[in-house]
Parts: structure tokens; C-alpha cells; sequence
């Protein structure tokens, strides 16, 4: 840059100068011609006048007494010279001035050896001229043009240095600028070399560098949003003035809001929570920041207010976290404990009040001992299934990757019926079976306590002598008994933990309450579904569909 600043200021510099000086030496060089033609047309009629026609000698030595540099030839009428102030030989030149009278010509004169002006009219028969050395005439010219030519380049060396020394002087800032340019552009630079290009490579480096750290900043925010999104939490950030600074969408559902009318709103925009606006409230009045549960629309929240004293923002950040999951189990954790625990008490004191009755001689007899003994037994037996069927659910319950294989569902239903082999013998049941080849991808315990806790109760809810009916087809399994059945008002209830329907606590086998809680469990891990049709006293029917 500094290089062309130079050249442009040094050229034009030069050709105003050139063209100033070369109008000047037109304007002198016109001027002086016309001097000249004056002159001599002065001197012409000077010596025509004193010129009779015979006075040649006294003509000449009249005038070149009185008149320096100039010559004066008398021609007669053919053309030869009669006199010459210079010279005496004729050297035979063409002379235009003689054929054109009273013009000026300027022309080379073999005589004198040089250039002349020359200008010639015709007085008394004879041909007067008049003639003048041009370098006398140019003498002026001449050194008015070396003195100019001089001047003129001592004029554009002055003007270059001059603007060497103004361009430094402006580009000194650049060269600055351009050292600037370079850290923030991370790249190296000459410093005496701010020309251009340097200029120009500095800008490119920093637009580089500004879009990669664009693109880093995007990256990096791109992240953050990411995180604040895909996080569970619901996350709004309130500024020291009260104002939402950022929420999440998580936040926005759960307070029913746009983000255009959350952001930069008052938080009293979060109207679903009047117990959220108190916490903000408190947290940016008194800066007390709370810890508490807090329910919205029949869900529980953990919130946390945190105190936020960062550049970007002070205020208060808040989350809430959805824990109605952990709540509603918990609360059937604690239902389940204290029905467990109400279970396991009946037979209990039951097997105490027998013992005792032996204890204390009550039961005397043979035969009464005996009786105490089994239904000490029985109780037994209960407890111990109600604990096994505990353990079952806590197993089912658990996060224990269980072990899924392929099985073929008819196996299984052949397994469990030979398993409660006895208990059908005993009641003399009919079963009858239609079943297909079916594999499933499944655990095993799962499935074997799914059809073994249906079959079983088809057989403890039955008549003696009843039947059962099992059927699978590709899409169902289907168990039906002709038992006690079950009332229309209990059916949506016998899923229930520790759910026992009245008459069927009579049953001799007794029950958990627990089986088809475990049915249950198991049909929503795999997305079965399952039905019950029931009449009371006629019979139930299962079907699970798969
Ligand atoms: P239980 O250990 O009492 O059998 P379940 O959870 O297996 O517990 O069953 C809950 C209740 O549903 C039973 O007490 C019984 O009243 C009723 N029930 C289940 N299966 C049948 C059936 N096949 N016929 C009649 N009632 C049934």
C-alpha cells in the first residue's frame, strides 16, 4: 500500500508539473514569436525607410552600428545578394522569405552554419532582408526550459520524499493495527511490512479465526442447550431483577408456557405453582434457598433453589425434579410392609393361640392335639407361602437384568401341570389341552409363575370334580375353570396385593392374596395383556393375549 501511495502521489505530482511547465514554455515560445515577428517587421520598416535604392553600403553600416544580432542582406531583383552585414560569398540556399514577402520563416543557413528567422520584403527594386539567430531568440526559452527541467526533477524528489515520509507517517497507526489484527488472528506478521497484502492476509486470518471460534461458541452452546434439554429436570433461571433468563422445555411444560412468554417475563409467570413463586420469592428477598417437595397436578416435584452469582447472570437458579415415580412407589412400599406385615400376623397368632391351647392342657385329647397340630401346620404353610410369594414379587421387582431365552410356552404349561399334579388329583379335576408349538423370547421363572399362579388358582377355586380347560394359540393363552367364580364388583380388584376375595378365604388351600399380583407384574414387563371373564358360580376364564 505504502509503495503505491508513493507512485500514485509521485506521478501525479509529476505530470501536473510537466504539464504546468510544457504550457508555460507553448505560452513563452508563442509569445516570443510573436516578439520576434514584431521585431523584426519594426526593424523591416526601420530600414526600408532609410533604404533609398542605392545605399546599400550606408544601409549596413547605419544599422549594424546601431542594431546588435541582427543581419541584414539587400538581394536585387534576380535574387543576388548586393550586401550582406555577415557574410560576402552567396551560399545558394533556397529562400522562401524572398517568394513570400513580409513572412517569418525560420530555416538552416549553409552560410552561417545555423538556425535563422527570416523575413524579406521588396523596397525600391531590390529585395530587403532581414534575418535573426534562432538560438539568440530560444536563448531565453532554452534556459527558461533547463532551469525548468531542473527544478522539475528536484520538485518530484522532493514530492517522493515527501510522501515517503507522509505515508510512513499515516501508515504508521496500520502497521499497528495490523500487529493487532495478527494476535487476534493468531498469526505472525513483519511489522515494517504493512503493505497490502499484509493488510489484506491479517483480515483473512481473523476472519478465519473469528468463523472457527463462531463455530466453537455455536458447538459450545449447542452443547449446553443439549444438556438443559435432555435433562429430566425442569430448569428456570430467574435474574436478580426477577426476570427468566432461561428455561428449559421441560420447565415450560410443566408450567404451561411458550418460551416467548417466559423469557425475560417476571416469574410470576409460573402460575401452575403458587408454592415455586413463594420459594423465588423468598430466595431473592431474604436469600434463603430452600429445599422442599411440592405438588403440581397431582405430581410431586423435589425443588432446589441455588444461589447463581456468575458473570453472565445473578439470581437464582431453580429445578425441579419429577419424584411422583419414587413417591407412589414408596407409598406402595409402605402399604405393601404394613399389609405384609398384617398378613403374616394372622397365622401367627393363630399357630400361637393352638400351641397354647396344647400348652395349657386345653387340647387334651388325642385327637384335639392333633388338630392343633395341623392347623398349626396350615398357618405354617400360609406363612411360608405368603413370604415365598413376598419373595417372588421382590425378585419380579428388582432391576436384575434377568435372563431372556427362547422357550416354547407349551413345555412350560406341560411343567407347571406337573407340578400341581397332586393338587388336581386331589380335587379330581378334568383338564383338558389344546396347545400349539409357541416360542416366545422370555425368562423362564417369569412364565412359569405367570401360568403356574393362574392354573394353580383354576384348581384351588374349583369344584371338586370340576374342570379346566387350557388353550394357546399363536396369539393367546387361555385357561377357563368351572369354579366358585368371581363377583362383577371384585373383578377389577383381585390384581391387588394381598386382595383376597371374601368367600374364596374359606378355600382349603388358603391364599396369599399375592398370585395374580404376580401375573400382573409379569404381563407388564413383557406388554401382555390380560382379561378376566367371570361369572360368579359358574366359572373364571383367563386370557392373555401376547
Ligand atoms: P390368592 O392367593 O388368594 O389366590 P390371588 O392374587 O391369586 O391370591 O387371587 C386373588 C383373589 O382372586 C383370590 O383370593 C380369589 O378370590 C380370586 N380368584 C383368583 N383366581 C380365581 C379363580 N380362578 N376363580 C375364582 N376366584 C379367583
Amino acid at each position: 500500500m505504502k509503495k503505491r501511495l508513493i507512485f500514485v502521489n509521485v506521478i501525479l505530482v509529476s505530470i501536473s508539473i510537466v504539464v504546468l511547465f510544457l504550457f508555460s514554455v507553448s505560452l513563452i515560445m508563442a509569445d516570443n514569436s510573436e516578439t520576434t515577428e514584431n521585431q523584426i517587421n519594426n526593424y523591416m520598416s526601420l530600414v526600408t525607410n532609410y533604404y533609398d535604392g542605392m545605399n546599400e553600403e550606408e544601409t549596413i553600416s547605419y544599422f549594424s552600428s546601431s542594431i546588435n544580432d541582427f543581419r541584414i542582406t539587400i538581394f536585387d531583383a534576380d535574387f543576388n545578394i548586393i550586401i550582406d552585414t555577415l557574410v560576402d560569398v552567396d551560399s545558394g540556399d533556397y529562400r522562401p522569405e524572398l517568394d513570400d514577402l513580409g513572412t517569418v520563416y525560420t530555416r538552416y543557413s549553409n552560410n552561417l552554419d545555423r538556425n535563422m528567422v527570416y523575413m524579406a520584403t521588396k523596397d525600391d527594386g531590390n529585395f530587403i532582408r532581414i534575418s535573426m539567430e534562432v538560438s539568440q531568440i530560444n536563448s531565453f526559452i532554452s534556459t527558461y526550459f533547463e532551469v525548468g527541467v531542473g527544478l522539475l526533477i528536484v520538485i518530484i524528489i522532493l514530492s517522493a520524499v515527501a510522501a515517503i515520509h507522509l505515508a510512513e507517517r499515516t501508515l504508521k497507526p496500520i502497521s499497528n493495527v495490523v500487529a493487532k489484527l495478527a494476535v487476534i488472528g493468531e498469526t505472525t506478521v513483519k511489522l515494517d511490512k504493512y503493505d497490502e497484502y499484509e493488510l489484506s492476509k491479517q483480515i483473512d486470518a481473523i476472519n478465519y479465526q473469528i468463523g472457527s471460534k463462531l463455530i466453537e461458541i455455536e458447538k459450545e452452546k449447542q452443547k449446553i442447550n443439549d444438556i438443559i434439554e435432555s435433562t429430566k429436570e425442569s430448569i428456570v433461571v430467574v435474574n436478580s431483577q426477577g426476570n427468566i433468563e432461561l428455561i428449559n422445555q421441560n420447565a415450560l411444560d410443566l408450567f404451561k408456557l411458550l418460551k416467548e412468554n417466559a423469557i425475560d417475563q417476571s416469574y410470576f409467570v409460573l402460575l401452575q405453582s403458587n408454592e415455586v413463586i413463594k420459594l423465588i420469592t423468598q430466595s431473592l428477598n431474604d436469600k434463603v434457598f430452600a429445599k422442599s417437595v411440592i405438588n403440581i397436578d397431582s405430581s410431586f416435584y423435589e425443588v432446589n433453589l441455588i444461589e447463581v452469582k456468575k458473570l453472565w447472570i445473578e439470581g437464582v437458579l431453580i429445578t425441579l425434579n419429577d419424584i411422583t415415580l419414587d413417591y407412589n412407589l414408596g407409598k406402595i412400599k409402605r402399604e405393601f410392609f404394613q399389609n405384609a406385615s398384617h398378613e403374616l400376623k394372622s397365622p401367627l397368632t393363630a399357630i400361637v393361640g393352638y400351641q397354647q391351647l396344647i400348652q395349657e392342657g386345653i387340647y387334651s385329647t388325642k385327637e384335639e392335639i392333633l388338630d392343633g397340630v395341623t392347623d398349626t401346620i396350615r398357618e405354617a404353610k400360609r406363612m411360608n407361602n405368603i413370604i415365598i410369594d413376598m419373595l417372588d414379587i421382590s425378585r419380579l421387582e428388582s432391576n436384575i437384568q434377568h435372563e431372556i431365552v427362547e422357550l416354547n410356552i407349551k413345555d412350560v404349561i406341560n411343567e407347571v401341570y406337573k407340578s400341581l399334579g397332586p393338587q388336581i388329583l386331589r380335587k379330581d379335576i378334568k383338564v383338558s389341552m389344546d396347545v400349539v408349538d409357541k416360542i416366545i423370547e422370555v425368562n423362564n421363572y417369569h412364565i412359569f409363575e405367570l401360568i403356574k399362579n393362574i392354573l394353580e388358582n383354576a384348581i384351588k377355586y374349583n369344584i371338586n370334580g370340576g374342570k379346566i380347560n387350557i388353550k394357546l394359540t399363536d396369539l393367546s393363552l387361555t385357561i377357563e375353570d368351572t369354579g366358585i367364580g368371581i363377583e362383577e364388583t371384585n373383578v377389577d380388584r383381585i390384581f391387588e396385593r394381598f386382595y383376597r376375595v371374601n368367600n374364596s378365604k374359606d378355600s382349603v388351600d388358603g391364599g396369599t392374596g399375592l398370585g395374580l399380583s404376580i401375573v400382573k407384574h409379569v404381563c407388564n414387563l413383557y406388554d401382555y395383556n390380560i382379561q378376566v371373564i367371570s361369572t360368579f358360580g359358574v366359572g373364571t376364564t383367563f386370557i392373555i393375549t401376547f
